[in-house]
């Protein structure tokens, strides 16, 4: 997954240079962290009580800038590309603080900082929608494109920005008037209140529930590492003896499903789940749906969806469709299969009757055993997180030529250029480039364990710093991870899917920090189609399925041996278990939200909501949910999380990762000197472009070619 920062990049945005001088009733304005220009942000000094006060004053700034940049724009002092330079100037400090604000709210999450978030909110959105509308600008712009000359003169990534941003203010109601742009600013408002609340009760339902077992008999199964991190959660020093506290947290809902014997405990937990939020999340969804709906018809649109496909690679519902359809009509037939098979597995196995939904990945788990005869739990000793990274970063080195140190924490100095973080568990790291002298290039933190009680689920790139020429600024990364902590002596130790997981933000990560675009409304991950942006992190996925890459690393933490051969093979084998499954239930999810967003009528009302839900069921499930499912109610992604008709972009960009990886394949994974080659071409192609071209363009003068799908059905093992 990734996350923006604040909003999107493209929207316009401004500032002048000087504070205001107001006084506040708290102290917080001077000395207040948040209103100084810092090269990294200064954790420990920022507290709660600094946002609203710090954002009052930035905000009311960068409105009188906006105010300043039209006058000048209108009496011709600032024109063409320069008007982007200035808006960059005016738009940072606002960016950087509310960066700060949006990433503490996914990473040290409080009721007080939720509260200040909330107040802050409305007020950020208004004053950025003012800059977006505004008409002198737009204008501007405009003529940007019209003078051939100037136009001419303007490289291919700055031409981008030049389109980029006449959509994004087009579709931010520019050319709306009166009673209908108030309209329209009401429901972005409305909008953004309703995203917000959508996740606070996800994450709330989901700290709400937990469930404490003290009868060893009910926890069998569960394997080692599961029973203590239970145990750990519920304060206890015996894994054996318990008790033990199970949450809807992923590192324990997981492998509750997979390994719990214990029927009714899998159902109890499962419908947790899948119920989470539902009451209070039923009518916000019903509501953004609405929303999105009057929002869309009010810039000309049809419906969502097709706002949404304007600025994707997809470009319209018909090729989404298209691709969506032909990948369910391999898939469809495959999971049918797997689903029987697997019911007649569990026949064998003692189950009687039709198999539930927290039977499937139950047995699924126990038929992958069978038939590979391992366990997630025995991988874990070998992926190590130190070790991992280790090996993630030598394979880093190889292909793009980077050379990535960790950088020590200077927790004392708060000086302007000290490494703070907002937990001790997190560490802050330099890419180098080996091309250049081993000149520092970019730079992340890494934050890479679950914490519930605090931090949102999941796992995310988010961008810290831009990189950007103007403000002589290098990108710097987030990269937030959920993964199992260390448990008592041993180091932090990963289950497969943590260490690709791992790989997978990696992958946004470096496209974000190995930007060669100067600009920053367009380096890196910014101005790249949405449905292009899982490329590289996905592409990064493969190579935990390369056994030379994975033994470079993946050394048993106690004995370190490597894995074995056939284990290996194993692990290769069962990510093509019940594939036609897996490729099923990703379809659904893009189905449904492309259905939700685009043919749905939103009066319909959460009903109809559910009602469609069963519809698309039939043709993209092989077992129909249950009728109090109400997964939607915590699908973050399209109503919290900016996939709104956009989740079929894991599948798009997917296609277009297999293919990626398809050439490597080509030349052989083994053949270092064409690796390393064609790693080059990747670093300067796909990753090194950001926005600055279309990614259909930039894919072509990687590949030689566009994408085809038969690279992914056959990495999936679906034929
Ligand atoms: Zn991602």
């Amino acid at each position: 997954m990734l996350k923006l920062a604040s909003s999107s990049r493209r929207r316009i945005a401004v500032y002048t240079g000087h504070l205001l001088k107001k006084n506040f009733a708290s102290a917080n304005v001077t000395g207040n962290p948040l209103l100084k220009t810092h090269t990294l942000p200064p954790f420990k000094l920022i507290r709660v009580d600094h946002i609203e006060p710090a954002m009052e004053v930035l905000l009311s700034k960068y409105e009188k800038s906006i105010d300043g940049l039209e006058e000048q724009i209108d009496n011709k002092s600032v024109a063409g590309w320069n008007i982007f330079n200035e808006l960059e100037l005016i738009e940072q400090p606002v960016e950087d603080a509310w960066g700060v604000v949006s990433h503490l709210q996914g990473v040290k999450n409080s009721d007080d900082l939720r509260k200040a978030h909330e107040k802050v909110l409305p007020n950020v959105i208004k004053t950025m929608t003012k800059s977006s509308q505004s008409v002198s600008i737009y204008k501007a712009l405009e003529l940007i494109k019209e003078d051939t000359n100037q136009w001419n003169k303007l490289s291919k990534a700055q031409q981008r920005i030049v389109d980029q941003n006449l959509t994004a203010m087009r579709n931010q109601g520019v050319n709306l008037e009166g009673d209908q742009q108030q309209r329209f600013n009401e429901i972005k408002m409305e909008l953004a209140d309703l995203s917000t609340k959508f996740s606070n009760n996800v994450l709330d339902a989901t700290k709400e529930w937990s469930l404490i077992i003290t009868d060893s008999s009910e926890i069998e199964g569960f394997p080692t590492s599961l029973k203590a991190l239970t145990a750990q959660q519920a304060g206890s020093n015996d894994i054996e003896k318990g008790p033990w506290k199970l949450t809807l947290d992923y590192p324990v809902l997981g492998p509750v499903l997979q390994h719990a014997r214990n029927r009714q405990l899998r159902e109890q937990i499962y419908m947790a789940n899948v119920t989470k939020a539902g009451e209070v999340n039923a009518p916000i969804i019903a509501k953004i749906l609405s929303l999105r709906k009057e929002k869309a018809n009010l810039l000309n649109y049809n419906c969502h969806a097709d706002l949404s496909l304007e600025t994707k690679m997809a470009g319209n519902t018909d090729n989404v469709d298209e691709l969506v359809e032909q990948l369910r009509n391999k898939a469809y037939p495959c999971a049918l299969k797997e689903y029987k098979k697997l019911t007649k597995f569990a026949n064998l196995y003692g189950h009687k009757g039709k198999l539930e939904p927290w039977d499937t990945t139950f047995f699924s788990e126990r038929q992958r055993e069978k038939l590979f005869e391992f366990t997630q739990e025995e991988l874990r000793p070998y992926f190590s997180l130190p070790d991992v990274l280790t090996g993630l970063f030598t394979l880093c080195e190889k292909l793009f030529n980077v050379h990535i140190m960790e950088v020590s924490n200077n927790d004392g100095n708060n000086t302007n250029d000290s490494v703070q973080t907002w937990h001790e568990d997190v560490s802050f790291f330099h890419v180098l480039s080996k091309d250049n002298a081993n000149e520092h290039i970019a730079s992340f933190y890494l934050d890479p364990y679950s914490r519930p009680e605090e931090k949102s689920g999941g796992a995310w790139m988010a961008v810290c710093r831009q990189r950007s020429d103007l403000l002589d600024r290098k990108p710097v990364a987030y990269l937030t991870c959920n993964g199992t902590p260390p448990i008592k002596d041993a180091p932090s130790l990963m289950t497969f899917v943590e260490v690709t997981t791992l790989f997978h933000e990696f992958g946004h990560g470096l496209q974000h920090m190995l930007t060669k675009i100067p600009y920053s409304r367009c380096a890196g991950i910014a101005g790249i189609e949405w449905d292009a942006v899982e490329l590289p992190s996905q592409f990064m996925e493969n190579w935990c399925y390369h056994k030379p890459t994975v033994d470079s690393f993946a050394k048993h933490y106690q004995t370190g041996e490597t894995i074995d051969e056939t284990l290996f093979q194993k692990v290769c084998d069962a990510k093509k278990h019940n594939a036609g499954s897996a490729l099923l239930r990703q379809l659904y999810f893009g189905k449904m939200d492309m259905a939700l967003h685009s043919t749905f009528n939103p009066s319909l009302g959460i009903d109809g909501i559910l009602k469609l839900q069963h519809e698309i069921a039939e043709d993209y499930t092989v077992s129909p949910p249950l009728n109090t499912d109400r997964f939607l109610c915590s699908f973050s992604h399209i109503f919290a999380g900016g996939y709104s008709a956009g989740y079929y972009s894991y599948i798009w960009a997917e296609v277009l990762s297999a293919d990626a990886f398809a050439a490597f394949e080509e030349v052989g994974l083994d053949n270092e000197k064409h690796i390393e080659g064609l790693g080059r071409k990747f670093a300067d192609t796909v990753l090194g472009c950001g926005g600055g071209e279309h990614p259909a363009d930039v894919y072509k003068r990687f590949r030689g070619r566009l994408a085809t799908a038969d690279a992914l059905l056959r990495h999936r093992g679906v034929v």
